[in-house]
């Protein structure tokens, strides 16, 4: 599933490439994703100029003229892909490494642009949404309004990260995943955050938070959060084009990874001779050094 990093670059990629373009044509290859699509969908994007895309947790929020809203979710194995005219090849992600985009079978959302360009938006697994809703309204969006803080917000600091554990029994890799705590970090980035700061995943999150003040740990944790997400959008622009998988999946910064999907490899921490260990939580995998993170 795509993480926060994986969105924020799709959400670069589409702006750099789509800002102040209008929506000319929307077709629509079938009736909805997860999800029904909205009512009139296709009309109601046709002739909007795309004035912003934003991100809130892995929603992307294409703002529109008009005051309208398109919010997208990537699910499992969405993705968009520019096709610049006349062109049957993606000229971003490498779509299925060069094969042609716009007509296959998991293709459902082929937006035409005003200078000729096309966004295509591909989904084999179909777990992604697609909605619309006023601009004005956008925080009171069922899916929108639950959302927690924004790791890379600076307001996001030990402090508020230390409050809301605060009282908390459950085990910090859980409240890591919780939307509530903070949103879009994820399996992977929660195992290489805590690997950087060096915390369990089995540490109890109230003892991390301290009592007044956030605790060195608490702090060591946000800056290795903010780091490794702000690292991984960084790798994200510059390998694009190794960002998806022959199958169609979405690819990870995989060269990128201290910790995890290692089980049995040795901790990569210099003068650490543990190894990587996986255990589940939650349902998913944990992968951390048993030795180094305490
Ligand atoms: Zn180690």
């Amino acid at each position: 599933m795509p993480e926060l990093p994986e969105v924020e670059t799709v959400r670069r990629g589409l702006m750099e490439h789509f800002d102040g373009r209008t929506l000319v044509k929307v077709e629509l290859r079938r009736d909805g994703l997860r999800f029904p699509f909205p009512e009139g969908m296709g009309p109601r994007l046709e002739g909007r100029k795309i004035t912003s895309i934003e991100r809130r947790a892995k929603y992307l929020l294409i703002r529109l003229s008009g005051g309208l809203t398109w919010l997208t979710h990537l699910g499992m194995s969405g993705h968009f892909s520019l096709l610049s005219a006349g062109e049957e090849r993606a000229s971003l992600h490498a779509y299925s490494l060069g094969l042609p985009v716009g007509k296959g079978r998991h293709d459902h959302v082929v937006v035409h642009l005003d200078d000729g360009s096309r966004v295509v938006y591909t989904d084999p697994r179909r777990f992604g949404m697609m909605d619309l809703l006023d601009t004005s309204a956008e925080q009171e969006h069922r899916l929108l309004r639950h959302l927690g803080p924004e790791p890379l917000a600076e307001e996001w600091t030990a402090a508020v990260l230390a409050a809301t554990l605060r009282g908390k029994r459950v085990k910090i890799k859980t409240a890591l995943l919780d939307q509530k705590v903070v949103v879009g970090i994820g399996n992977i980035y929660a195992c290489e955050a805590l690997f950087r700061a060096r915390i369990s995943p089995l540490c109890i999150s109230s003892t991390l938070a301290g009592k007044r003040r956030p605790t060195k740990r608490v702090e060591l944790l946000v800056t290795a959060v903010k780091e490794i997400l702000a690292e991984a959008i960084e790798s994200g622009g510059s390998t694009l084009n190794d960002f998806q998988a022959v199958d169609g999946e979405l690819g990870y910064f995989t060269h990128f990874f201290q910790v995890y999907d290692r089980a049995g490899q040795e901790c990569k921490r210099d003068s650490c001779t543990g190894k990587i260990t996986r255990i589940v939580q939650g349902g998913r995998s944990t992968f951390y050094c048993p030795r180094c993170q305490r």
